[in-house]
C-alpha cells in the first residue's frame, strides 16, 4: 500500500462500484430525457461572490463550508462549488437562454465540494443530480418537478421513502413570520449555545430545522410559517398539493420545513428515507423566484428545482438489495496466444475484430496459455480465440465458446459474422 491516501472527506469509486453509478446515472438520463429535460455542465468553480450573493451570508455553506482560494495573488476569490443551482442561474444569464424561450428544463448530475465534517453520508466532495425548471414555477411547474424527481426514485426501486412539503411564502410573509418567531424565541436564548444564538440573530428560520432534540421541543409550539401566509400564497400552495393528489404523490405537510438556503420561495420540499441514519435527507429542493434578482437581473426569473445526494441514493438502494444484480458483462473475445512471438499476427486479428465493433482483449505480460485461459475466465469474457504457429500459417482459428465449452475452428471472416450477427428475436 502507498503512503498516499485520498484527502479525508473523498473517497475512490472503483471500478465494481462504478457499474451502480452507470446504472443510476442511466436512469437519470432516461427519466429526463422523457420529461423533456436537457442536460446542463457548468464550470466546477466561481467567482466567490455568485455564492456570497445567492446562497446566503448566513448559512453554513458560504459561512464555513466553502473551498475558497485565489489562484492569482490580487486576483478575484474563487470557490469550488457547493451546490448547482447558482452556477445554472449564472449561465442561463450569461447564455442569454430566456431571450430564445421562456422557459427552460435543465438538468445535471455534478461534483460538489463543502468543509463539512466528514460522517456516513456527508463528505467534502459528492455529488448531485437535480433539475433547474427556470423560467416558471407555478404549481403545475413545482408539481412536474417533484414528479420528476419521484419518477427517477420510482424506476429506480426505491420505496419507503417520504415527501414533505411546506410553504415559505413571499418575502414580505416571511418577514412578518420571522419577527413572530424570533418574540416566541427570545425567552428561550438564555439556554441556547453559542452557534444556535447566532442563527436566532441571523438567520432564525434555520433553528426550525435543528436536530437537537431540545430545541425541538421549544420548536413544536412556535408560531406557524403556514399562519403568516398571504391568501395569494396560500392559494398557491393549495394548488400545489391539488396537483401532487392528482398526480398520486403522496406528500406530508411539515410546518418545520424549511430549506438551508436563502434563495428559496413559496413551496420548499424534502425527500427522506429510513435506510439513511442521522442524515436522513435524501434530497431536496424548492422554487427560487428571486435567485435571478439577485445576481443582477433586470427582471425576476421565476424558477423551480430540486438536487438530490447520488451518494446517499445509493446508500438507499443499496440497503435494499437494489444493486446486487449488477455485474459486469466482459469482453466478447480473450486472444490466447502460444507463444509471446505471434503477438504481432495476434494483434493484427485482435485490430480488425475491433474494428469491426467486437470487444477484445488480449494478453501483454507474455503470461503461458493456461493463465490466459484463467485470465479470460475471470474476466467473463463469452469466447477465447487461439493463436498458434498452425493457425496463423493457415488463418484458420480455434473459437471457444467459454460458456458452453464447444470449440470450432474458422476463418477471421466467418468469426466476424458470427460474433457480429444480430440475433434472431
Ligand atoms: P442540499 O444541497 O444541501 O439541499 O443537499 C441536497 C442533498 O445533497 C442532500 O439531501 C444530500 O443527499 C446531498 N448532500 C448534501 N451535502 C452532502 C455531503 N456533504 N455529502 C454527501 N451528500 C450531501
Amino acid at each position: 500500500m502507498s503512503q498516499f491516501r485520498a484527502v479525508k472527506g473523498t473517497r475512490d469509486i472503483l471500478p465494481g462500484e462504478v457499474l451502480s453509478w452507470r446504472h443510476v446515472e442511466k436512469i437519470i438520463h432516461q427519466v429526463a430525457g422523457i420529461y423533456g429535460y436537457g442536460e446542463i455542465r457548468t464550470p466546477a468553480f466561481e467567482y466567490t461572490d455568485l455564492f456570497q450573493r445567492s446562497i446566503g451570508a448566513t448559512t453554513d455553506i458560504v459561512g464555513k463550508e466553502m473551498f475558497t482560494f485565489r489562484p492569482e495573488e490580487k486576483g478575484r476569490s474563487i470557490t469550488l462549488r457547493p451546490e448547482m443551482t447558482a452556477g445554472v442561474m449564472r449561465a442561463y444569464l450569461q447564455g442569454g437562454l430566456g431571450a430564445a424561450s421562456p422557459v427552460h428544463k435543465l438538468y445535471y448530475i455534478a461534483d460538489l465540494f463543502r468543509k463539512e465534517r466528514p460522517q456516513a453520508g456527508r463528505q467534502r466532495q459528492f455529488s448531485q443530480f437535480g433539475v433547474e425548471l427556470i423560467g416558471a414555477s407555478s404549481p403545475e411547474a413545482v408539481t412536474e418537478v417533484i414528479s420528476l424527481m419521484m419518477h427517477v426514485f420510482g424506476e429506480l426501486g426505491i420505496s419507503g421513502l417520504v415527501l414533505r412539503i411546506n410553504s415559505l411564502g413571499d418575502r414580505d410573509d416571511r418577514m412578518r413570520y420571522i419577527v413572530a418567531l424570533k418574540e416566541y424565541l427570545e425567552p428561550y436564548a438564555g439556554s441556547f449555545d453559542g452557534p444556535l444564538r447566532e442563527r436566532l440573530e441571523k438567520n432564525p428560520l434555520r433553528i426550525l430545522d435543528s436536530k437537537d432534540p431540545e430545541v425541538r421541543k421549544i420548536v413544536r409550539d412556535a408560531p406557524k410559517l403556514g399562519d403568516y401566509l398571504s391568501s395569494s400564497a396560500s392559494d398557491d400552495f393549495s394548488k400545489v398539493l391539488q396537483y401532487l393528489d392528482d398526480r398520486n404523490v403522496d406528500y406530508t405537510i411539515d410546518p418545520l420545513l424549511v430549506r438551508g438556503l436563502d434563495y428559496y420561495c413559496h413551496t420548499a420540499f424534502e425527500v427522506a428515507s429510513s435506510e439513511l441514519g442521522a442524515q436522513d435527507a435524501l434530497g431536496g429542493g424548492g422554487r427560487y423566484d428571486g435567485l435571478a434578482g439577485e445576481l443582477g437581473s433586470r427582471q425576476d426569473v421565476p424558477a423551480v428545482g430540486f438536487a438530490v445526494g447520488m451518494e446517499r441514493l445509493l446508500i438507499v438502494m443499496e440497503k435494499l438489495g437494489l444493486l446486487k444484480d449488477l455485474s459486469a458483462s466482459g469482453p466478447q473475445v480473450y486472444i490466447v496466444m502460444q507463444d509471446s512471438d505471434l503477438f504481432g499476427h495476434a494483434s493484427g486479428i485482435c485490430d480488425t475484430l475491433r474494428q469491426s465493433g467486437v470487444s477484445t482483449v488480449m494478453d501483454f505480460a507474455r503470461r503461458s496459455m493456461k493463465s490466459q485461459m484463467r485470465e479470460a475466465n475471470r474476466i467473463h469474457a463469452a469466447y477465447a480465440l487461439f493463436v498458434g504457429e498452425q493457425e496463423a500459417q493457415s488463418k484458420v482459428y480455434g473459437l471457444k465458446n467459454l460458456g458452453t465449452s464447444e470449440q470450432e475452428s474458422l476463418p477471421l471472416k466467418d468469426i466476424i459474422g458470427r460474433l457480429t450477427a444480430v440475433p434472431k428475436t
